[in-house]
């Protein structure tokens, strides 16, 4: 893939080239073929082997965000790669969530969370009615299960309420309980702009309009890191399958060097150890990083849901809570939980190496969790299901962090934008994300 991807490079930047007045050479790539390679005059990095290459933008990983930005920027005329490790778009966290549009009631107001959030859903719901995404407006409520826990609901109904969501209502337990008779609540809050939708769609329809728009994929290609030339970014890519290779023992040598004028590290749970990679950053700008796990359990031997809505209890540290979340095939899915889990090397992160079994154990936490608010769920009804984990940039009982944007002026390299810790609402955030990058930075 890497291959075809210098070939076709090597045919769409050769204007851009001659415009920097750079020397032009024949060299043998690693894989056997003859390439073309750059070296302008400038050049001060000779123990960087490999055929080298101008591209305007580089997106690193395609996950929904990652390929959201690649559409953005393609839309504006911008001439742009994405490089993904994995054999295929969307593997990681963007298919392991709970695929709900969420309305943006919990954020603090201001934090980019809410912003992102109020602006990506809006994007969200017209993108998928204009391009035929399944999804459906189903609602939720927000449920306090005992009297102590009003407060809480009042606060983020206030907390809702400034992030301007003004059509969200407080509804008394009896009210509540007669839209959803499984229910049982004191009081809850019904928030109708709360949806679900298959992002699955959602990013193959992005990746389609992205490629329309002159975007290469390429994937089995792992961004590995970066050095200088003169203030300008040059990005280390291998082979994925060299990652797996790699004893740790040696050097790992990039097998392509791309320099481009914008690179957006969209790589997920990897992307504050890949920043940590990259020369020239200011010490001390990466946050650290968390992850905590979060695993689904599937409602078994029913046919009907027992909620037309998602139900959502009060937040737990770490999460918004074992919530019931139905899929647009009825599935009913019970989660996510919180598990706390050990960090991976950069090396095992950026080829997803993380641990995503569901221990069957947990559903004996699960059950009375889920009994607060559905008393009737039977003993043996839920079956493991799947895990996501959340890319956290706070640890167990730290405040929530907001999402992290680096430019130059943080780091202090030209034309980085580092996105980190794009947990919850990631998913429903990723159009308005795309346009902040592709109008507020780029301009
Ligand atoms: C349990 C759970 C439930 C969630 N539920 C919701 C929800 O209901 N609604 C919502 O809005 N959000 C939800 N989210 C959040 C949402 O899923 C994420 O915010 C979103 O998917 C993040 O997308 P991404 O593109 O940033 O990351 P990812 O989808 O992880 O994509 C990153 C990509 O980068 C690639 N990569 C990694 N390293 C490299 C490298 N070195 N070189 C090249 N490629 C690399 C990876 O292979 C991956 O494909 C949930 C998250 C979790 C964990």
């Amino acid at each position: 893939m890497l291959k075809q991807t210098i070939e076709r490079l090597g045919g769409c930047i050769s204007a851009s080239r001659r415009r920097v007045g750079v020397h032009m050479k024949w060299k043998k790539h690693l894989f056997g073929n003859w390439v073309r390679s750059i070296t302008q005059s400038t050049d001060r990095t000779t123990w960087y082997s490999g055929p080298k290459e101008r591209v305007e933008c580089v997106v690193i990983g395609a996950g929904v965000v990652g390929i959201a930005v690649a559409r953005a920027l393609a839309l504006k005329g911008k001439e742009v790669l994405v490089i993904e490790s994995a054999p295929t778009f969307g593997t990681g966290t963007s298919s392991r969530n709970s695929e709900v549009i969420h309305a943006g009631i919990y954020y603090p107001p201001n934090s980019f969370k809410a912003i992102f959030c109020t602006r990506g859903r809006e994007l969200l719901y017209d993108y998928c009615s204009k391009h035929d995404i399944p999804h459906k407006r189903i609602g939720k409520l927000i449920v306090a299960t005992r009297s102590f826990e009003i407060p809480k609901l009042n606060d983020i109904l206030n907390c809702g309420i400034q992030n301007g969501i003004d059509c969200l209502k407080m509804v008394d337990g009896v009210e509540a309980m007669k839209m959803e008779p499984e229910l049982q609540c004191v009081k809850a809050i019904l928030s109708p702009l709360t949806g679900i939708i298959d992002s699955h769609s959602l990013m193959l329809s992005l990746v389609g309009e992205a490629e329309n728009h002159g975007t290469t994929f390429t994937y089995n290609s792992a961004v590995i890191g970066s050095h200088l030339e003169g203030n300008e970014i040059c990005l280390h890519v291998t082979e994925t399958n060299h990652l797996k290779e790699w004893k740790g023992t040696s050097i790992l040598h990039p097998e392509l060097l791309l320099i481009p004028k914008l690179v957006v590290n969209s790589t997920g749970l990897s992307a504050p150890a890949l920043a940590k990679r990259f020369a020239g950053l200011k010490n001390g700008v990466i946050p650290p990083a968390y992850y905590a796990r979060g695993c689904y359990f599937t409602l078994s031997n029913t046919k009907a849901s027992p909620f037309r809505r998602l139900i959502y209890p009060i937040p737990e540290d770490g999460g918004i809570g074992v919530h019931v979340t139905i899929d647009l095939n009825s599935l009913v899915k019970f989660g996510p939980n919180v598990e706390w889990i050990d960090n991976v090397d950069d090396i095992s992160s950026f080829q997803n190496k993380f641990d995503y079994s569901v221990n069957a154990k947990s559903a004996e936490q699960f059950y009375p969790e889920i009994r607060k608010y559905y008393p009737n769920l039977k003993d043996g009804s839920l079956e493991p299901g799947y895990s996501g984990i959340r890319p956290k940039l706070s640890g167990p009982l730290q405040p929530p962090a907001d999402f992290v944007i680096q430019g130059e002026d943080i780091h202090g390299v030209h034309g980085l934008i580092n996105l980190l810790g794009i947990e919850s609402p990631g998913l429903t955030s990723s159009m308005a994300i795309a346009e902040f990058i592709s109008t507020r930075l780029l301009g």
